[in-house]
Parts: structure tokens; sequence; C-alpha cells
């Protein structure tokens, strides 16, 4: 028997380039310590009183089906926290809660895209997006982000492939870059959208790391919230990613529509999480900062280790748990630096390839050790690169 044409095709020419993270784990499986420089998780776990709240909801006896957009004083306290950040008004009417930011990534894109439809996205990306899409039965078109500009996407090139599309996904802050869209930007952004009647899918899910600039939810742009969905996740914001708990925020009939969705698919998340993160953002915006200020310090200890020498290049950026780094003086591949430098040093990091062809001669790093064992795995990393240069 046959799998569908859509589950067989997710990821179809997807997978590149994790075979570092893969051999990284068999490594460490096999007993060889490695540093480990690849995911996207933090390396604190969830707060004791976030768990402790989860145990009394749970002990409360909060565990039978829970209401399925989400509990209203979630949806109420997720509305409030986005009406404060975004200025733009928000009710629960606009809010489904789902089982973190991946779900709602499908989600969003189940609700605008028919079967064929071209959804667009940027490269680099987050490594699942072209599946997701693919998910979602749409035809994923990839639209480069430059190097030279900091990989901050021009809307000409957006504009150049948007006639007859659909939906456009763009992630600010950025994974894997860490570049926060400017304002200019995302004004390009929505020009495009409202041209050419492209719902904006808007992956916001780093929006409480932010080290430089601000960050502009492209929802409170002129004409953008009946056109755009965000989605957001308490992954990274509360340090909660096993939980499982984001959201949606849309136009009150297209959380409807997704309403219909999650009753099919997902039927909700478990009220005891539910209760968790309301909890959990009740903790209020200096919570929040806590829990990025190690990526904030270990972003600066990377640029001064950067700052000795000049192999190794910091792609600007302003925001979220990566570094992006620019390693073409080596002459080699990210792929190739990447395993290099797994078997030269026991060092783990993403090669740039595997989020795209934009970011082909780059790696990214994830801030997620330790301040003293980042900061050496830095200098490791700077004098492997070195070690490559030819020297006149
Ligand atoms: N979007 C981006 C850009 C991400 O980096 C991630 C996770 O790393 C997600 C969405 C999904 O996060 P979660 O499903 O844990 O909320």
């Amino acid at each position: 028997m046959q799998a569908s044409q859509r589950i067989s095709n997710i990821l179809v020419g997807g997978s590149d380039g994790w075979e570092v993270f893969m051999r990284a784990r068999q490594m460490i499986a096999a007993g060889t310590p490695v540093t480990e420089l690849t995911i996207g998780e933090h390396d604190i776990r969830t707060a004791a009183p976030i768990l402790q709240d989860m145990h009394r909801a749970a002990m409360g006896g909060h565990t039978g089906y829970a209401s399925v957009p989400g509990i209203p004083a979630l949806r109420d306290a997720v509305a409030a926290r986005v009406t404060a950040r975004t200025g733009v008004p928000t009710t629960r009417d606009n809010v489904l809660i789902t089982p973190g930011g991946q779900s709602a990534l499908f989600a969003a894109h189940m609700a605008v895209i028919d079967p064929g439809d071209i959804a667009l996205y940027i490269d680099p990306y987050y490594a699942t997006y072209p599946g997701t899409l693919r998910s979602a039965s749409a035809k994923p078109v990839a639209i480069n982000a430059h190097a030279s500009d900091a990989f901050q996407p021009r809307a000409a090139d957006i504009a150049a492939v948007a006639a007859g599309a659909k939906s456009l996904l763009v992630n600010s802050p950025n994974n894997p870059t860490g570049v926060v869209y400017s304002a200019k930007t995302l004004e390009g952004i929505a020009q495009v959208c409202r041209d050419h009647d492209l719902w904006l899918i808007s992956d916001e899910v780093y929006d409480t790391q932010i080290w430089e600039g601000a960050h502009i939810s492209p929802r409170s742009l002129e004409g953008m919230a009946e056109r755009t969905l965000v989605v957001g996740s308490m992954s990274k914001s509360h340090a909660m990613t096993g939980s499982r708990i984001g959201w949606v925020i849309g136009p009150e009939e297209m959380i409807a529509n997704l309403l219909n969705l999650s009753t099919h698919t997902t039927y909700g998340v478990a009220g005891f999480v539910q209760e968790a993160a309301l909890f959990a953002l009740q903790q209020g915006e200096a919570f929040e900062a806590d829990i990025a200020e190690p990526f904030r310090r270990r972003r600066d200890l990377a640029h001064a280790v950067l700052a000795g020498q000049n192999v190794v290049n910091a792609v600007p950026s302003g925001g979220a748990m990566y570094m992006m780094l620019d390693i073409s003086a080596t002459k080699l591949s990210g792929d190739r630096f990447a395993n290099g430098l797994l078997d030269t040093h026991h060092i783990a990091v993403m090669p740039g390839e595997s989020f795209g062809g934009a970011a082909a001669g780059h790696i990214r790093v994830a801030m997620t050790i330790e301040d003293g064992a980042f900061q050496r795995a830095m200098g490791t990393l700077c004098a492997y690169a070195d070690s490559l240069t030819v020297k006149s």
C-alpha cells in the first residue's frame, strides 16, 4: 500500500545538511563528548514555578478535554499581550491556542492555501518551512535574501514572484540568521502583500529575543491586520519547548475557520498546560527578559572572540538565540566546514546550507551552552577557520 503523495513529498529535498547534527548525536551516543551548538533549545529547563502551576492544574482536575480554541483566560491573556506589544486591538476572538508554533505554522497555511497554491517563503529559512508548506498541499517557492543585504529580504525580489501566489511566510527575528527585519523591510513586505493580495504569515516566535533595534509585528502596519496571521509560541520566550504551546493571531473569521481545523486535528491543547502557560504569561516581561538574557550575554562573548581575528565574520544581527557566521574566507562550504569542525574538535554547528542555498558558505551557531564553554568553543572555531586559510 502506498502513502499519499502529500505525506511522501514532505521531505523532498528538505533534509539536506542535517547529517552534522545526526553524526553529533551518534558520537554522543557512542561516548564521545561533543560541544553541541546546533539546536534552538535553552540550556535551562522550564522554571519550577511554571511546572508547579501545571501540577496544581492537573491535580485540580484540569485533565479532561479542554476548550478547543484555548481556555478563555489564556486567549484573553495572549490577546492583551499582543495588544500591548503591537498596538493592534486584539481580543480572544483573534486568538487560537495551538500545540506550539510548528502546529500554528501548519494551521495558518491550511487556512489560506488550496492544493497547489503557491506559498512564498524567504531563504535562508527555518528548517521545517518547505515541508510545512508541502504538508498543507502548497507549492513552496523560495525567495533568496542576500548576505550582502545582511539577509534583509528585498521587496522587489518578492514582488517579482508574487503574481498568482497565495501567501508569504516571513520570520523576524529570524532563524537561522538572527536578523531583525527593519521597518523599511517590513513596509516593503506589507506593500507587496497589499499589491498582490497575499496573506502574510508572520512567524514571531523569537519576539522576546531582541538585542538591537526593535521588533515590529507586520500585523501592525497599515491594512495588514486583515491579511496577516501571526504565529506565536512560548517555546523560546518561556523555555517551554516541551509543553507544546503556541498560537495563531488573525482576523476573527479566520480564527473561526481555524477552530474547525483544530476540532478535526489536535482537538486543542492539554488544559493543565494552558493553565501553566497563563501563569507563565502573568510573570510579565521581566521574567521573559531573564530567559532571553543568556543569549544576549553569549552574543557579546562571541563578538569579543570574533574581534580578535579576521577570518570568521558575523552576519550583522539583532535577535534570536543564534549567530550566523560567514566562513567563506576558508574557501569551504558551510557543510564541509561543519563536518571538519565536528571531526577535528568535536564541536557541532549547523551548516548554512541546511537552511537553504542563500546561506551557503555560512554556519549557524546556537548560543545554547553555558558561557565559558561557549566562549571556548567560539575560540576553537575561529582557530580552526584560521588553520584552513592559506597564509601568504
Ligand atoms: N518558528 C521558528 C522560526 C522556529 O525556530 C521554531 C523552533 O525552533 C518554531 C517556529 C517552532 O517552535 P515551537 O513549535 O516549539 O513553538
